[in-house]
């Protein structure tokens, strides 16, 4: 159930209706939105009690939700929701492309890969300090100083600049660098990590998990949600399947899922869904096509000397390609690019 309470309701009101439900016993999670304060409880009362706490003083709307999450449900909102970046929109008409490299290497990469997306007319780079790699010997970021080259670099390029966070202890560190955090597939179940970017002020890209399930992944968005931050992008990257000529599955029929359950805006990574560039635009033009509201991609200006996913990169000319295509979609599903 979600109670939306008037605009001007009292401290006293809420404390009245905090109580009420804690006399019954049912979980809630009270949340201020733009001057708004809803409240999702996991539970649809009784009808009793439903018509009990509509009469309550300050109540404005009762929804039932049968959903585990609810502010994340599309009942919980009449329109889709639109990010606004900064100026730059995530989950309007216009389709938002995301681009950079896996990680972060030098200060003159990240300068060098914002002016070719710039002059693509791409707006969000995107890039790894911290990165979580399958094997302890692998590369793991540049950390906090790749952090600074990210942000010395913005000053250059002047694109909205978006990061991984992988720890909690780093959460805020890496708000004050950032445009844009990004929670990654291995994180989607880090319980504490959602609840630390619910308080951090800045929109976040939440991963689908490679074994999650969509009721799972909305419910981590729910994490963010009930800890006080609306501002979520669900990003579907593959899942794990039995298939191994990629390195992970599309979830095409996950993102159509999600589009019939959730407000939120909802973006496609195929570079690590596919892990191999040869099929990135086609798979990219497959997401637009079943609603995807933009495209998170990794390039880089010489993939060869890359240090982490250098063979699924593509180079800023390719992606300039992939545009074009990916724009003729777009128009033909009434979205723009
Ligand atoms: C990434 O986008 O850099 C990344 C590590 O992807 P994922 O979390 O989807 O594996
Ligand atoms: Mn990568």
């Amino acid at each position: 159930m979600l109670i939306n309470l008037s605009k001007n309701s009292s401290q006293e009101e809420i404390k009245e209706i905090v109580a009420h439900l804690n006399h019954h016993g049912l979980a809630h999670h009270v949340v201020e939105r733009e001057g708004i304060i809803t409240i999702g409880v996991e539970k649809n009362p009784s009808p009793s009690l439903l018509e009990e706490l509509g009469q309550l003083s300050g109540v404005s709307e009762i929804s039932e939700c049968s959903s585990p999450y609810k502010l994340a449900a599309k009942i919980a909102k009449d329109e889709k929701t639109v990010i606004q970046v900064k100026g730059v929109p995530i989950g309007g008409k216009g389709i938002t492309i995301i681009a950079g490299p896996c990680a972060i290497e030098s200060y003159e990469q990240l300068v060098i890969l914002g002016f070719a997306l710039k002059e693509m007319g791409i707006s969000i780079l995107r890039a790894s300090a911290f990165k979580p790699r399958t094997s302890p010997y692998s590369f793991q970021g540049a950390g906090i100083e790749g952090l600074r080259w990210h942000k010395e670099a913005q000053k250059e390029h002047g694109l909205l600049i978006e990061t991984e966070v992988m720890d909690t202890r780093d959460v805020e560190m890496v708000a004050e660098h950032v445009d844009i955090l990004r929670i990654g597939a291995r994180n989607m179940h880090n319980f504490d990590l959602l609840k630390e970017v619910g308080k951090c002020g800045k929109p976040v890209i939440l991963k689908r998990g490679m074994s999650a399930t969509v009721e799972e992944w909305l419910l981590s968005a729910e994490y963010i949600m009930t800890h006080g931050n609306h501002e979520v992008i669900l990003c579907e990257r593959g899942i794990r399947t039995f298939e191994p000529s990629t390195r992970n599955t599309l979830d095409l029929n996950g993102v159509a899922v999600a589009r019939t359950r959730t407000h939120l805006p909802i973006i496609v990574d195929p570079t690590h869904a596919a892990g191999r560039k040869d099929i990135i635009p086609a798979i990219s033009k497959a997401a637009i096509a079943v609603g995807a509201d933009g495209l998170l991609i990794e390039v880089h200006h010489r993939p060869d000397e890359a240090k982490s996913d250098g063979p699924q990169a593509l180079l800023p000319g390719e992606l300039k390609v992939l545009m074009q295509e990916v724009r003729a979609v777009a128009q033909a599903v009434g979205r723009s690019l």
